[in-house]
């Protein structure tokens, strides 16, 4: 078996969580990684992480809402590595609070971030890997991206629109320019989601709804039920590190990678006539640009 081919990859949000295992587990087989954060003042826990597993990775800044700043990086890495092979969308933010609770300021914050986020990196890489031919953009998902779940309404239709920016891009890009596209639909990773999450509306006036209070109850003591060692669902951020990483040298990548058990069985409903999303690819480049029938 040949070694995979050494790629460059950009990952975006390496301060903390799914970011670092990323960086360290591209790191460790031997990609080139340039690991980036808004701010690089919190790269202790990343330098910590690469030099624990003997691993070299380049960090640079780049903030997902800073159009300019990311099209100075994309330019560099060009000017440096002459390609971009990968880029990891991985930067994104939590947000759970009712919708009439939630301020117009918030709402515009989670969506410029992980949708426009997404757009804005994809945006810039895309022109090099058109030139190069090849190219993969991974989109770290949620199953919050297929499945809405209660008070989690803003960052669900979030992340329904990466997986339908994914599924968009990997109808064309993919046949038209072999670039490929996934999305990264997990459950649970024991990061510092949580925490940030709660961060985002901290200082927000918490209302106590008296009619909320039952079905949030509910909503809460279900997921700290979840949140537990022991209910086999949390993944740590180096397996699906792992798995992302296993998807990016595979020759012929998903549209959708679904990283663990819990999350599989969650959205079968949805998927289950299609896991990797390769058939409804198949059916769209069929009908809309093969000129074909609806089957
Ligand atoms: P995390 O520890 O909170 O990491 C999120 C990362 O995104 C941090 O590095 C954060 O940087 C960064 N970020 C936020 N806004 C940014 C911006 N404007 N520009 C650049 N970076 C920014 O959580 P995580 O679990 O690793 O999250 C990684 C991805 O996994 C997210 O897209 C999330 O939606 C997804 N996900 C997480 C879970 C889960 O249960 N943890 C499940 C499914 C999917 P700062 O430190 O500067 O805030």
């Amino acid at each position: 078996m040949t070694a995979p081919e050494e790629k460059v990859c950009l990952i975006t949000g390496c301060s903390s969580g799914l970011g670092i295992g990323l960086a360290v587990e591209l790191g460790r087989r031997g990609h080139i990684v340039i690991a980036t954060m808004r701010d690089l003042e919190k790269q202790a826990a990343l330098r910590s992480a690469l030099e624990t597993a003997g691993v070299e990775a380049s960090i640079a800044a780049l903030d997902v809402q800073d159009g300019h700043g990311i099209e100075s990086l994309v330019n560099r890495m060009i000017d440096e590595h002459e390609r971009i092979d990968v880029l990891v969308n991985n930067a994104g933010v939590g947000f759970l609070l009712a919708t009439e609770d939630a301020t117009e300021e918030h709402i515009q914050t989670v969506l410029d971030i992980n949708v426009m986020g997404v757009m804005r990196t994809t945006k810039s890489v895309i022109p090099h890997m058109r030139r190069a031919r090849r190219g993969h953009v991974v989109n770290i998902s949620s199953l919050a991206g297929l499945v809405g779940q209660p008070f989690n309404e803003i960052y669900c239709a979030s992340k329904f629109a990466v997986e339908g920016y994914t599924e968009a891009m990997a109808s064309y890009m993919t046949p038209a320019f072999g670039i490929c596209f996934t999305s990264v639909l997990s459950g649970r990773i024991d990061t510092e989601f949580g925490a940030n999450a709660t961060r985002l509306v901290e200082g927000a006036e918490q209302i106590e709804r008296e009619d909320y209070r039952p079905v949030r109850e509910k909503y809460l003591a279900g997921a700290a039920r979840r949140s537990r060692p022991e209910s086999g669902i949390v993944q740590s951020a180096a397996e699906v590190a792992t798995i992302v990483s296993d998807c990016i040298e595979h020759r012929s990548p998903p549209i959708r990678l679904i990283t663990s058990a819990w999350a599989e069985a969650m959205c079968r409903i949805k998927t289950e006539a299609d896991p990797t999303g390769r058939r409804m690819q198949q059916a769209v480049i069929d009908v809309f640009l093969e000129g074909g029938e609806v089957q």
